[in-house]
């Protein structure tokens, strides 16, 4: 039998033991060399785009020859006014691409040594620079379509006497979100966030081009996309797959988010649940490439990240 992908030493081409041994030097150069990888690592002027700059000898920042502005490695990035040393940033990368199901700011913040706060943060930027990438174009051809419930959970009440029915409204509280996943046989996936499968359609059609044949269940809110798709729908009462019709991989990109959420994350508020959502897209499509490659992409989608406008002093606020 063929060794499954993640077993096999190709999956395997970073390890956080290889990130902190390199020095100061070689991880700087690192950072250089992805940042700016069309210049194969000579600074580019995050304001002008000029390619000529002056280093200094005692620090490690450039001077722009065409406009004189100063910039560092992480101007104008997700990284601007970074915390950690550059190293660090790295190894927190690798071991945020290693956790198959997410990782808790707790545990990164144990890994690394540094506070809760600042694990929390850096996270988020991750998940953010990573958002940018599954949300960057439309979907097309064949695009499975479901929902989710996630969050709000209500506690029942140790009596039986006293227990409510928490499937209706009235008794939730008011928490709850519901993720719609947009996903292409064997192509992208996209999840939404949103109160109510009705109010995802509008979504589904800014999102997905059209004439693709778009799968999905008997949800009546899905009706509507008759009238801009072909659309085949599956009645899950009656069977999971039916010629074809089925939305087993949006199903199994909710596993994915669920498992995140019960294994890892324990709680996923609803604010924060379209950054878990977009991560968690974002390592379904790239499940089947090599950590490594994994390690690199998210650096590189890090520094073309404009500065956070959400995460940049979030705890100053
Ligand atoms: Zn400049």
């Amino acid at each position: 039998m063929a060794q499954h992908f993640l077993l096999s030493a190709k999956a395997r081409t970073l390890s956080l033991a290889k990130v902190m041994r390199l020095s100061d030097e070689e991880a700087y150069g690192t950072f250089k060399a992805i940042r700016w990888a069309e210049t194969e690592g000579e600074p580019v002027c995050p304001r002008c785009g000029g390619l000529e700059a002056y280093s200094y000898a005692s620090r490690r920042i450039f001077k722009c020859k065409a406009c004189g502005s100063q910039f560092s490695l992480t101007t104008g990035t997700i990284f601007a006014s970074r915390k950690l040393a550059i190293r660090d940033l790295l190894a927190a990368i690798a071991i945020f691409v290693n956790g198959a199901k997410g990782i808790s700011a707790c545990q990164l913040s144990r890994d690394l040594d540094v506070q809760y706060k600042t694990a929390f943060v850096l996270a988020h930027k991750l998940r953010e620079a990573m958002a940018l990438e599954v949300h960057a174009s439309k979907l097309g051809g064949e695009v499975e379509i479901d929902g989710a419930y996630f969050g709000g959970y209500v506690k029942p009440e140790n009596h039986k006497a006293d227990r409510k029915d928490r499937r209706l409204k009235e008794n939730q509280s008011g928490k709850r979100r519901v993720v719609v996943v947009m996903r292409e046989r064997s192509g992208k996936t996209r999840p939404i966030v949103r109160y109510s499968e009705d109010e995802a359609v509008a979504d589904v059609l800014d999102n997905v081009k059209p004439a693709s044949t778009i799968y999905a269940d008997e949800g009546s809110a899905w009706d509507t996309l008759h009238d801009y798709y072909l659309t085949r729908r599956i009645n899950h009462s009656i069977a999971y797959s039916d010629d074809g019709a089925c939305t087993n991989q949006a199903e199994s990109y909710f596993s994915r988010l669920r498992r995140a959420e019960i294994g890892t994350h324990h709680r996923i508020s609803g604010r924060y649940l379209d950054c878990y959502a977009n991560e968690m897209a974002w390592r379904e499509d790239h499940r089947r490439i090599a950590n490594g490659q994994q390690f690199e992409s998210v650096v590189a989608l890090a520094l073309a990240h404009p500065v956070s406008r959400k995460w940049k002093g979030y705890w100053q606020r």
